[in-house]
């Protein structure tokens, strides 16, 4: 979500005229993008914040250089962050890029009519993001998201909608719609839709190749919306559905909403209706209160479940939220990096077996640039997959897939993060095929 708001931002200061730059010290503009979703990222901005302020003391920067701080560190309240940080010209809430643009206009005499709204990228990836509903309803104990985001709210689907067909003009083949909680978009929209009609309507954009969405709640995946995922052909089989813990006491400490069973047999419908699909997941160590049987029922999760991905987090306290008033921090943090290596431990088992069956198979992979200096896309499971013998300096070459082409590949190699290709040719297809 920070990504693709800051790309919006940056889009919106091109149109002006501004020009990109990575010298903190004559930048005319500094816009910090903050996300605090745990503490230590709200430290690591409050830090950077302070270091500027000393440098602008030290005239070591522009004693004229205009701050602004936007994204989830400011809240609706921002009467202590002004007496903190007195430097920052600018606060800004989520996506309220307004502020900034027109506080920068006026002080270099530019006009930001027409840069403020639809800010779509200008030079967008091939694979991007399209913030479709914004903040969260759900409020989680450990979670600070709805109270620095935010209540639910969608965006109109027209407006969505316009912004995809102008990034598939610039050259965008696959695109992921983002909320917090992406499958209730739309029950705040008059007339009420769901993501399942929002879907339908970004699918028909001519030119896209690819659609999905993230993140999921277990409780708002909705039947609707896996029979979009199975029946349209340009939307990837790529789930990613958060658990957060494998125990029915620490999920109702949690206030998840759901039982294992209940998350297990949602997980069961998901591959009984799209065979093959793609599953990843959140998961939380833990958790205040958490003891070793009750971590072992995730550990049991994700044996039961082989996800191809897990994103896992050592619980942290996280002032604000309900578990930090009510829910001492109580498990030792020496136990909680002990469960957190035991997830990874597992996980790089499960994922590289997983990825070793891939060797042999074929897939239409979207070229999407070079890591490592080598080339790299991903296939529709989200699969990073590396194109063997083809590197950054044959991008230019004739012959050679450029960023945004459909290639077709046999997998020759896998380590449990990614799989190593060779090129068997150029794809035109777009066919609904299980991936792994
Ligand atoms: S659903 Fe996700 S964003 Fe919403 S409160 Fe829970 S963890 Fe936070």
């Amino acid at each position: 979500m920070n990504t693709s708001d800051s790309e919006r931002l940056s889009s919106g200061f091109l149109q002006m005229g501004f020009d990109p730059s990575d010298d903190l010290d004559t930048a005319d503009v500094v816009v910090l993008n903050t996300c605090v979703v745990r503490q230590s990222a709200e430290d690591t901005a409050t830090g950077m914040l302070g270091r500027l302020a000393k440098a602008r003391r030290q005239s070591t920067h522009r004693t004229d250089q205009m701050v602004a701080v936007m994204g989830c560190m400011v809240g609706p309240e921002q009467s202590d962050l002004k007496r903190r940080f007195p430097q920052v010209d600018v606060w800004a809430r989520p996506q309220q890029f307004a502020p900034i643009l027109e506080t920068a206009g006026i002080r270099h005499g530019l006009d930001p009519e027409g840069c403020l709204t639809g800010a779509v990228p200008v030079n967008p990836h091939v694979a991007s993001f399209i913030p479709i509903v914004h903040g969260c309803d759900k409020f989680c104990t450990f979670c600070i998201i709805p109270y620095r985001r935010g209540r639910e709210a969608s965006r109109s689907a027209s407006e969505i909608v316009r912004e995809a067909e102008l990034m598939v003009e610039r050259g965008v083949k696959d695109i992921t719609l983002l909320g917090q909680n992406v499958d209730s978009y739309g029950h705040d929209l008059r007339p009420r839709m769901d993501l399942a009609d929002l879907v339908e309507r970004v699918h028909e954009i001519s030119g896209l190749e690819r659609l999905r969405f993230l993140t999921s709640h277990p409780n708002d995946m909705s039947v609707r919306i896996l029979e979009a995922v199975r029946d349209l052909p340009k939307v990837c089989e790529n789930i990613n559905l958060p658990f957060q813990a494998g125990d029915d006491t620490v999920l109702v400490n949690m206030r998840r909403g759901y039982t294992r069973d209940q998350f297990l047999d949602k997980i069961a419908q998901t591959r009984e209706m799209i065979p093959g699909v793609n599953l990843t997941t959140d998961l939380i160590v833990g958790f205040p209160g958490e003891t070793d049987t009750q971590f072992e029922r995730s550990l049991d999760v994700l044996r039961e479940v082989e996800f191809d991905k897990v994103h896992v987090a050592q619980y942290s306290n996280r002032e604000g939220t309900f578990a930090s008033r009510k829910i001492p921090d109580n498990v030792d943090r020496a136990v909680k990096k002990a469960r957190l290596g035991m997830v990874d431990e597992l996980q790089q088992i499960i994922q590289t077996r997983n990825n070793a069956k891939l060797v042999g198979k074929r897939f239409d992979v979207l070229v999407e640039g070079s890591k490592r200096d080598r080339l790299h896309g991903r296939n529709r499971g989200d699969k990073l997959i590396y194109l063997d013998g083809l590197s950054t300096h044959d991008l230019r070459g004739q012959g050679v897939p450029q960023p945004g082409q459909t290639v077709n590949v046999e997998i020759v190699g896998s380590s449990p993060w990614s799989l190593e290709a060779e090129l068997i040719g150029s794809s035109a297809r777009q066919e609904k095929v299980p991936v792994a």
